[in-house]
Order: C-alpha cells, then sequence, then structure tokens
C-alpha cells in the first residue's frame, strides 16, 4: 500500500505576529507537489493557531504542538484535545523529545496523550527517539520500541497516527542521521509494528524522520525506502522548507 510523503514543520517557540504571516505568505506563494504526492502540515505555537488557520492555503493543514493528556478543567496552562478540534485544528504532535527531556514526559503519560488526542477525532505525529548515550550504548532499536509498545497498549487503531522517528542528539544539532542510519531505524520500527501490531499496520503506517534535516540533506534521505516524509523544525521556517516539501517527488518518480 502506497504511504503518501508526509512533510511536518515544527515552529516550537518561536515567531511573532509578523514573523508567522511571513512564513504563512512564503507558503501560500510556494509552488508544491499536489495533495496526492505529499501531505503538508504546519505546527505554530498555541496563541497563532486562528491567525495560521485563517491564513494558511487549504491544501495545508495544522497542527497543535502538544495537547492535555486527559479531557479538560482545572489543569491551569494547560490545552485539552477539545479545544483543537473545537478550533478545527486537525493535528497534534505528541511526544517530542523536548518534551520528554525538558518537561519530564514518559512513555506512558505521551501513550496516554495519544490514545485520549486520538479519542477526541485528532491525528497524532507520535514521537520517538533515542539519546546519543542510548546510541553510543547500542540501545537505540530497545529506546524506540519501547516508546511505541507505551503507544501501542494505548490505541486500537493505527489510521490516524504519523510515526516520528527523531534521534535526539540530531534534533536542533546541524547533525542529521546517515541515511542509513535512519532507513535502519524506520525497518526497525516497521518489523517491530508488524511482529506486534499487524502486518498491515506496518506496511501502512508513515514513518517520518525528523532531525536537522534541511534543503541539501532531503532528497537523499527521502530516497530512502521507509522515509516517509520529514518532521522539520528550524528549517521549516525558512524558505528551505519548500525544498523538504519538494522532496516528496523523489517518491513518485520511482
Ligand atoms: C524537531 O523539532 O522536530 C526537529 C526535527 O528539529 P530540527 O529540524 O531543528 O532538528
Amino acid at each position: 500500500m502506497a504511504r503518501k510523503f508526509f512533510v511536518g514543520g515544527n515552529w516550537k517557540c518561536n515567531g511573532t505576529i509578523d514573523h508567522v504571516k511571513k512564513i504563512v505568505t512564503m507558503l501560500n506563494e510556494s509552488e508544491v507537489p499536489s495533495e496526492d504526492i505529499v501531505e503538508v502540515v504546519v505546527s505554530p505555537p498555541f496563541v497563532f493557531l486562528p491567525l495560521v488557520k485563517a491564513l494558511l492555503r487549504s491544501d495545508f493543514a495544522i497542527a497543535a504542538q502538544n495537547c492535555w493528556v486527559r479531557r479538560g478543567g482545572a489543569f491551569t496552562g494547560e490545552i485539552s484535545a477539545e479545544m483543537l478540534v473545537n478550533l478545527g485544528i486537525p493535528w497534534v504532535i505528541l511526544g517530542h523529545s523536548e518534551r520528554r527531556s525538558l518537561l519530564g514526559e514518559s512513555n506512558d503519560f505521551v501513550a496516554d496523550k495519544v490514545g485520549y488526542a486520538l479519542s477526541q477525532g485528532l491525528m497524532v505525529i507520535a514521537c520517538v527517539g533515542e539519546t546519543l548515550e542510548q546510541r553510543e550504548a547500542g540501545s537505540t532499536m530497545d529506546v524506540v520500541a519501547a516508546q511505541t509498545k507505551a503507544i501501542a497498549e494505548k490505541i486500537t487503531h493505527w489510521t490516524n497516527i504519523v510515526l516520528a522517528y527523531e534521534p535526539v542528539w540530531a534534533i536542533g544539532t546541524g547533525k542529521v542521521a546517515t541515511p542509513a542510519q535512519a532507513q535502519e531505524v524506520h525497518v526497525g520500527l516497521r518489523k517491530w509494528l508488524s511482529e506486534y501490531v499487524s502486518s498491515e499496520v506496518a506496511s501502512s503506517t508513515r514513518i517520518i524522520y525528523g532531525g536537522s534535516v534541511n534543503a541539501a540533506n532531503c532528497k537523499e534521505l527521502a530516497a530512502q525506502p521507509d522515509v516517509d516524509g520529514f518532521l522539520v523544525g528550524g528549517a521549516s521556517l525558512k524558505p528551505e522548507f519548500v525544498v523538504i516539501i519538494k522532496s516528496a517527488t523523489v517518491k513518485s518518480s520511482d
């Protein structure tokens, strides 16, 4: 089953109203492959979601960068999945390594969030990835499998999930995984899905790579058979994001 190339832009905690308007204008004016070739989702900070929703072209979708683990209520500072749905935001990024490491989000907590977000009708970009220490200790697959297993135990269907493999050592560091390193982990994740979930889920779930993707390295990464797209941080704030979106054509020209 063909997996549509997916490119997500994670704007993280960046931007002002003017800056956001400039990025959206740049995206709106860009020429990119059609929707049947690539799915594009941008993820602004919460406060800019309505603005981006009002201005962004209709063939690009929007993701929030996080949401609360349960129904809203007395949880100061949190944003609930219901609020995102109410706002018409279809996607949410969950389990990003910055939240796992800086805010102490555990595998179980992330998995609970994924389960709850899906139950409310959101689509989820679920992030997994190892630290440099874990890679050097040879435990990359164990780490990403444990993160994926926690999620698998909390959900009943995978249709609305994109799995983002984001090695922590490659995020925001300029140190990108080699195409071979990315492919190896993506294959490992697909094998894990096949063994512990189903072969159908393994072949249909999109596994995207994230970690210092830019205009110069995206084509070679996109050419890997199990790399189904990207989650892009720093470069998603720049015109080179369009070049990354265009790397989807590497797949369609197979
Ligand atoms: C990210 O934040 O998901 C990410 C991959 O960041 P960067 O592209 O800046 O490494």
